[in-house]
């Protein structure tokens, strides 16, 4: 069986470099020059950029992978993903999947703005991408996946309201993005990487693919690889407090295998 281990890096939102030290929380935010210095690094070391979709075909169907393949996940749908990571991406000929929260594109397409909860920054109204916005990201070669209707603790609702609670923010989701972008999403992102073995259970036959989410820093090593389960599909969140050696360090990782990744299939949930 193939040893590869593949990075999958999250991030949240792209900022202009000066835009970053005024803002309440680093945690999730990433700074535009940084973000250009990651994706040549990724071009320098001779990765390739790949979609959701082929790791997930190459975990289950074993389809033919880049022998150094990472993806690209950004969260939520802040419209600083549609402003300055694809234009940006583009430069490099780069494409990446997109989680999004409906109600905030809901909101954002009706002109209006969305609270949502959020662990990097607490609650937090901060633009949304519009649907049209997401059209477009999709014509680029972006995947869009889903993130929930209202950005819920996915392991809490269904604590508080059962198998009904999640069903409803999941086929709320679906049908929105179906409606607008004429796709059923093929993978899932646990917001706050809230999940519990009911809500894999419920959400196994919804999606290709469930990601978890972590959030600990200092940064632990994760890498997705054969003996992942589709159910929990591991990345490695990416913001300012991740410096450019621990960036470099989750390549590496995943070549050498020295770095101890929490890679043997268990399900762990960092958030709590
Ligand atoms: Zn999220």
């Amino acid at each position: 069986m193939s040893k590869q281990r593949v990075p999958i890096l999250v991030y949240h939102h792209i900022y202009a470099d000066g835009d970053v030290s005024g803002t309440a929380s680093q945690a999730g935010v990433e700074t535009e020059s940084r973000f250009r210095q990651h994706l040549q690094y990724i071009v320098d070391e001779g990765w390739t950029v790949v979609t959701t979709s082929q790791i997930i075909d190459w975990l289950i169907d074993d389809s033919p992978l880049p022998e150094k393949a990472v993806g690209i996940h950004f969260d939520n749908g802040w419209l600083d993903t549609y402003t300055r990571a694809m234009p940006i991406l583009q430069e490099f000929n780069m494409t990446g999947t997109c989680f999004v929260i409906t109600d905030g594109l809901e909101a954002a397409t009706a002109g209006q703005e969305q609270a949502v909860r959020t662990q990097t920054e607490g609650e937090v109204t901060k633009p949304f991408m519009t649907w049209e916005q997401a059209g477009e990201m999709l014509a680029a070669g972006w995947e869009i996946g889903a993130h929930t209707a209202t950005h819920c603790k996915v392991a809490d609702t269904y604590h508080e309201k059962s198998d009904r609670g999640v069903l409803w923010e999941i086929e709320t989701s679906n049908a929105l993005i179906a409606k607008h972008l004429g796709v059923a999403p093929k993978h899932f992102a646990y917001p706050s990487g809230s999940r519990c073995d009911e809500t894999d259970a419920l959400l196994a036959d919804k999606y290709r693919s469930l990601r978890l989410w972590h959030f600990e820093h200092p940064i632990q090593w994760r890498w997705t690889d054969r003996s992942t389960s589709r159910l929990a599909i591991e990345c490695q969140n990416i913001d300012v407090r991740v410096s450019m050696d621990e960036f470099k360090a989750v390549f590496d990782g995943a070549l050498d295998g020295t770095l101890d990744g929490t890679t043997d299939g268990t399900a762990t949930n960092a958030m709590g």
